[in-house]
């Protein structure tokens, strides 16, 4: 059985600011990254456990170049570096049986979501798929949902997890911390974390019968609204979005796949504004 990963890293345990999550932060995103990495290889050993045995993991933070190579066991692939056209969600069809999502935080705009966003805070407000607004892991999901895979893991704080498990209840979800506020956390400690992760990923492998594929049936109307006008401006530049409002823009795909890498797109453009002065 393989097991394709998606590993992002503000859903880490411990992990309560953007500075822990920052490659230009030389004090203190090598402690954090550590910390993904532990919780990826928690992830396989319990994945191995229950029967899996092939792993193709994606770094899905920021640079994507995030994963310490001595952390992870030896016999695994690694989807390293960014720009990718699929993100989060690259090489996601390319033979798993079932997907893992780790270190998964809360999407934009959330109450309780520490260092909560959807792709980029500094350039969505909040992204829409046929009426359901997403965050990066239910993005993920419908993209797996795409090739057939099933997710059956989610780890990260509790918000995503709750909310990812309301859509798809045969996951097992492991949260790993409570948010207090957007810079805030009652968190578990690495190891700990790390030890739930494991018999999480173990549980979920068993369980496997029970899951299915979350898709969003064709055609597929993604809305995204921007954080700011500008934003909107750049990804208008773009032929096939149409500019519905001040911060909103609308792309229609016949399927989901489309509508999806629309949206890595936009954010991309969209964020230029963001260095424009
Ligand atoms: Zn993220």
């Amino acid at each position: 059985m393989r097991i394709y990963i998606s590993c992002d890293m503000e859903g880490t345990a411990g992990v309560c600011s953007w500075k822990q999550c920052d490659p230009e932060n030389h004090d203190e995103y090598p402690t954090y990254r550590r910390y993904m990495s532990k919780e990826v290889r928690a992830a396989i050993e319990g994945a191995r456990e229950a029967g899996a045995t092939e792993f193709l993991v994606n770094d899905s933070h920021s640079s994507m170049r995030n994963l310490l190579w001595d952390e992870l066991p030896h016999d695994v692939r690694v989807v390293s570096g960014s720009p990718k056209p699929y993100s989060m969600g690259e090489e996601i069809g390319s033979g798993a049986d079932a997907a893992f999502l780790t270190g998964y935080h809360a999407k934009s705009g959330d109450r309780d979501g520490v260092l909560a966003h959807t792709f980029s805070d500094s350039t969505v407000y909040r992204v829409m798929m046929n009426g359901t607004e997403c965050s990066e892991a239910l993005l993920i999901a419908a993209l797996a949902g795409v090739h057939g895979l099933p997710v059956l893991l989610i780890t990260g704080d509790r918000t995503i997890v709750s909310e990812t498990l309301r859509y798809l209840p045969w996951a097992v979800g492991v949260p790993v911390k409570d948010s207090i506020g957007y810079y805030a956390v009652n968190t578990l400690t690495p190891l700990a974390a790390q030890a739930a992760i494991r018999r999480g990923a173990r549980d979920a492998v068993e369980r496997r019968a029970k899951a299915r594929p979350f898709t969003f049936d064709g055609p597929v109307e993604m809305l995204l609204e921007t954080a700011r006008v500008e934003n909107a401006d750049f990804i208008e530049l773009m032929p096939g979005f149409e500019r519905v409002g001040g911060r909103t823009v609308r792309f229609r795909a016949n399927e989901y796949e489309s509508a999806y890498r629309a949206y890595v797109a936009a954010v991309r453009l969209g964020g230029l504004a963001n260095t424009v002065a």
